[in-house]
């Protein structure tokens, strides 16, 4: 497939993943795997470089593993990841994918290059169900979790499609978990994928270049920090709970202290760890100067950098973005109260790529209940592909 293909568009069968699925399992999962065939430990490690490192997936080319156990794999196991879909380039170099996880769904990564930088942003789930009023994915309602393998195999693709290329703008450095659902409710997919994505004989990132966005899911922020303490970005979007109640529903199980202690604790003992907080501008609704004096005061006590983002409008969002001044003013207020600040740059708006924009194709799990007594199962993503 050629990553440079303007709005093609792909249809092909689903694949299912014959036998187990080796592509989602992380090197502790694949040393149990092999142990438990009597095979030694250290096959784990050839195998998750042939996977990740060479991105083979024929067992059969796995040269230096003996033939007994290449056909035994072919019988058994399979590395199968997700499929792209459909493809869409922006004029400014954002690639997003429309990524097919099952017959019926799609979620969507975007490719974000800004030279020296490239940031993948990946999905964690299939439509998400905390309901924030400013977010696409939302408004496709929730349908299940990503498998550990679904989430790794976007990785996994995109670098397959990217770096056969030899344009280094193509290279991705960093890896954002911002894409459809909330991460944090997928806890033990996401910590596999995450593992593999870290782990120095598979993708081997750095952990301050892999970005865990949460919407404030406060138990699991400290069960991250004890198992894998990526980067932490937190969609913040109000100062009070007043306006987060209404903006970010889930905020009414954990108001804003519950979730700024447990950032607090998140970076504790490491004075080079920040938060990430991400503020998106709502006209009218959270941009006021007073807004700005509000947020400065909170986030006093918390290592923290904040990122500003324009609102990206959707059909019936029913907000508006800031005007620049606007945001421009919120900006200089927490810069001058010593907050660090940046207005995030909005790429990919021609394609619906940009921050808060991805919506996948996500069949809500009633109506594909319905579809499924009715015996009328949607073409999977029709709707989407043929915009
Ligand atoms: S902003 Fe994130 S957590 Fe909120 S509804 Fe959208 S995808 Fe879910």
């Amino acid at each position: 497939m050629n990553a440079h293909d303007e709005h093609a568009v792909y249809e092909s069968p689903a694949r299912e993943a014959a036998g187990t699925n080796l592509l989602g399992l992380s090197r502790t999962a694949l040393e149990r795997y092999f142990e438990a065939r009597g095979e030694r430990p250290f096959r784990a490690v050839q195998v998750l470089k042939w996977i990740h490192q060479q991105r083979i997936a024929r067992f059969a080319a796995m040269t230096n593993l003996s033939k007994d156990l290449r056909a035994r794999l072919e019988a058994e196991a399979s590395v199968t990841p997700p499929e792209i879909v459909a493809v869409h380039e922006s004029v400014d170099g954002t690639i997003k994918w429309l990524v097919r996880v099952a017959p019926d769904n799609c979620v969507e990564m975007v490719f974000i290059p800004d030279t020296p930088r490239g940031t993948l942003c990946i999905s964690s789930q299939v439509g998400c169900a905390l309901n924030c009023t400013f977010c696409a994915t939302a408004r496709q309602g929730f349908n299940r979790n990503l498998g550990s393998a679904e989430i790794i195999g976007q990785l996994w693709l995109a670098r397959s499609m990217l770096e056969s290329s030899s344009e280094r703008s193509r290279t991705i450095t960093n890896i954002v978990l911002m894409g459809m659902g909330e991460p944090l409710l997928n806890f033990d997919n996401v910590v596999e994928a995450l593992e593999l994505m870290l782990d120095d004989n598979a993708h081997g990132f750095a952990r301050r270049r892999v970005t865990l966005s949460t919407a404030g899911v406060v138990p699991k922020i400290d069960a991250l920090r004890q198992r894998c303490p990526v980067s932490l970005a937190v969609s913040l979007h109000a100062p009070n709970d007043r306006l987060r109640d209404e903006l970010v529903p889930l905020n009414k199980h954990y108001p804003i202290r519950d979730l700024l202690a447990a950032c607090r604790r998140y970076v504790a003992g490491d004075p080079r760890e920040k938060v990430t907080f991400e503020y998106v501008m709502l006209s009218g609704v959270n941009d006021s100067r007073q807004h700005a004096l509000e947020l400065a005061a909170l986030l006093a006590d918390v290592p923290s950098k904040v990122n500003l983002i324009p609102f990206n409008p959707f059909p019936s969002s029913g907000y508006r973005r800031s005007p620049e001044h606007v945001i421009d003013a919120f900006r200089d207020v927490l810069l001058s109260r010593g907050i660090m600040t940046i207005t995030r740059k909005t790429r990919g708006e021609d394609i619906d790529a940009a921050c808060g924009q991805l919506a996948g194709v996500v069949q809500p799990r009633s109506q594909r209940m319905r579809a499924r007594r009715a015996g009328r199962l949607a073409p999977a993503g029709a709707e989407r592909l043929q915009s």
